[in-house]
């Protein structure tokens, strides 16, 4: 039986989705994550502790590790994986991406810089230290302006800003989100990055898709329906197939591939955000990054006769093909439950109304009773999620939107009265 080694940190929703995928593929998972578990030395093939930010000495680990357990397939699932990933696959001379494409790929400024040098249309940029003044600074841009991190996720910390008021106020909120002790540790010198960017306006696309030996296979495009013109940057509905004309789509794709190509990405998962001009005309990247599409969403997709994202992800790591595993031809939409407000979750009603619209088939509350909850720009997860399928987008997304109509969310203040939110 091949192996295959998922690298899965504490904080990701997919683990369920990969190990059942390999469940399903029949393959033999080794397991490895941050935190060390008593259960390794009773398992001791099927559980491995590393730590994901040095990516050299997770690859000398598993080297040793595969000494006495053959791996086949490195898998890391997310971002904060994907370099670790990268560094082990290399390690055992297994197909990769370069560790320094997974890298720039991980970091938003190195991104802008590899994009700009390649001339792949994206917005203009300009890098700066936490140690610059900010108020200079906002002097020096254009606006609309994004700020953002470099490193985070979620559209954690990414701010428009409309004047120099409101770049001096993004910057010092970004600046105390990259204070916390547990951003320093997972940014390490990208704690101290701001990236200011012009702001494009327009549409928003997300597309999946899969690397081949530098070749890229579009598995599935996402419109996303909702407005994304800040200032802060909620993501809500993501709906497939895309509605956009097919000349769009096409540009999309062929952006998307020379991003990956400019970063030096050649092999596995990749997803790609892009922004569209009016009519579908301009098409610009806002990032591109080696991983799947996160939180629940790649339970939209379906491949071939049922297979998921993740299977497909196994399988092509395993060295099999996934040629002729297309996307289903039915629309799907996931919606990520954005949090409406701060507080503590009391409880979410409306659960059986918003499963019982037609088209919705599932609903997913990840937030659980006595929850802090955190919303943008400083927070990172979602309440939950919300799945469609339908006939066309329209039905997709309609069913997300009356679905979020029929839930009630019942948060307490941290202190003080409970109020209902919806
Ligand atoms: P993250 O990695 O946290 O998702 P992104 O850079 O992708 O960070 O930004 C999150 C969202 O913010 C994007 O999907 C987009 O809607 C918005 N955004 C980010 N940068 C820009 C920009 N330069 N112009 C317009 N919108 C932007
Ligand atoms: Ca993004």
């Amino acid at each position: 039986m091949p192996r295959v080694l998922l690298l899965l940190p504490t904080t990701t929703y997919r683990a369920p989705d990969f190990l059942e995928a390999a469940e399903r593929l029949g393959v033999e998972v080794t397991v490895a994550s941050e935190r060390p578990s008593t259960l390794e030395r009773l398992n001791p093939g099927g559980l491995l502790t590393l730590d994901f930010r040095d990516a050299e000495g997770a690859a000398r680990r598993v080297r040793e590790f595969a000494g006495s357990h053959r791996i086949d397939a490195v898998v890391g699932v997310d971002e904060d994986t994907a370099v670790a990933a990268a560094a082990i696959a290399e390690s055992l001379g297994l197909t990769h991406n370069p560790v320094s494409a997974v890298r720039a790929a991980r970091n938003k400024g190195l991104m802008r810089q590899r994009l700009l040098e390649a001339g792949v249309p994206a917005p203009r940029f300009r890098l700066h230290s936490l140690d610059d003044d900010p108020e200079r600074a906002a002097r020096t841009v254009s606006y609309p302006c994004v700020l953002k991190p470099t490193f985070l996720a979620a559209s954690r910390g990414v701010i428009r800003a409309d004047r120099e008021s409101d770049f001096v106020a993004a910057w010092r909120r970004i600046a105390a989100i990259l204070d916390d002790p547990e951003a320093a540790r997972r940014g390490g010198a990208a704690a101290r990055e701001i990236l200011v960017e012009e702001f494009l306006p327009g549409g928003e696309v997300a597309l999946e898709g899969l690397l081949e030996r530098g070749r890229l296979r579009v598995l599935a495009l996402f419109d996303k329906p909702d407005p994304l013109d800040g200032p802060y940057f909620e993501e809500t509905i993501y709906v497939t197939p895309s509605r956009l004309a097919p000349e769009a789509q096409e540009r999309i794709a062929s952006v998307a591939s020379s991003a990956a190509a400019a970063l030096g990405l050649v092999d596995g998962p990749v997803h790609a955000e892009l922004r569209v001009g009016a009519g579908g005309g301009e098409v610009r990247v806002l990032e591109i990054a080696a991983r799947s599409i996160g939180g629940l969403c790649s339970r939209t997709l379906r491949f071939g006769t049922g297979l998921s994202l993740e299977e497909l992800i196994l399988r092509h790591a395993l060295g099999s093909t996934v040629d002729g595993l297309d996307r289903e031809s039915r629309a799907a939409g996931v919606m990520m439950i954005p949090i409406p407000r701060a507080g503590v979750l009391e409880g979410v009603d409306g659960i059986e109304e918003a499963r019982a619209v037609p088209n919705v088939t599932d609903v997913t509350i990840s937030a659980h009773p006595g929850q802090t909850l955190v919303p943008l720009p400083e927070g990172s997860r979602y309440l939950g999620f919300l799945f469609a399928r339908a006939q066309t987008p329209g039905e997709a997304e309609e069913a997300l939107r009356r679905a979020h109509a029929a839930l009630r969310f019942r948060i307490r203040n941290e202190r003080g009265p409970s109020l209902r939110s919806g």
